[in-house]
């Protein structure tokens, strides 16, 4: 299975992918995580994504484009992926297609949280008392400047990504308000 979720940061993406690689056994393709990585590591992508991630924009879509072309080529994706905060613009999108195509892939389902707004940042500092308590470190753009960033770079670049795949009749809304439980639910029947 092919499948994207889509969402404003803190909808509960991260841990319903989570959820979908046990049940699927495939795994889960976070653009956000492999970039920290390369922050952490320092490699060249990471010293260019590094300052504009801990504002709160998008890194170029160059870049993320292309992790994402090398990544779906690695032998654990060949049964499926789950993209976890890609595509976030629609030239993403579009680039996604095209690297489907010349790699004869389909995707079989986008499946966008819907949440309000305005629980988000509640969400977002919850995560950040979280991290704290079980002895780790906050990232760097979980506080109320860059997350608000976040969420603007959502509203502008980002929504328009579903209106991409709804008018192509591929969009699953659910309602990512819901208990974990009941959201992971409502995703199982709307892939079945
Ligand atoms: P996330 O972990 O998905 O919230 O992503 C953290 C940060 O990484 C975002 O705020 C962006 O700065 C960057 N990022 C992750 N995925 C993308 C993407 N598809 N396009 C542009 N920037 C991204």
């Amino acid at each position: 299975m092919r499948l994207i979720l889509l969402g404003p940061p803190g909808a509960g993406k991260g841990t319903q992918a989570t959820r979908l690689v046990e049940k699927h056994g495939i795994p889960q393709l976070s653009t956000g995580d492999m970039l920290r990585a390369a922050v952490k590591a320092g490699t060249p992508v990471g010293l260019q994504a590094k300052a504009v991630m801990e504002a709160g924009g998008l890194v170029s879509d160059e870049i993320v484009v292309g992790i994402i072309a090398d990544r779906i080529k690695e032998a654990d994706a060949h049964k499926g992926f789950i993209l976890d905060g890609f595509p976030r613009t629609v030239a993403q999108a579009e680039a996604l297609d095209v690297m489907l195509a010349d790699a004869d892939m389909k995707l079989d389902a986008i499946v966008e949280l819907k949440v309000d707004e305005n629980a988000l940042m509640a969400r977002i500092e919850k995560r950040a008392a979280d991290t704290v308590a079980a002895g780790g470190t906050v990232r760097a753009d979980d506080n109320p400047d860059a997350f608000k960033k976040r969420l603007d770079a959502y509203r502008i670049q980002t929504a328009p990504v579903s209106g991409y795949y709804a008018g192509r009749g591929m969009l699953k809304i659910v309602d990512g308000m819901a208990p974990i439980d009941d959201v992971t639910r409502a995703i199982d029947a709307a892939l079945a």
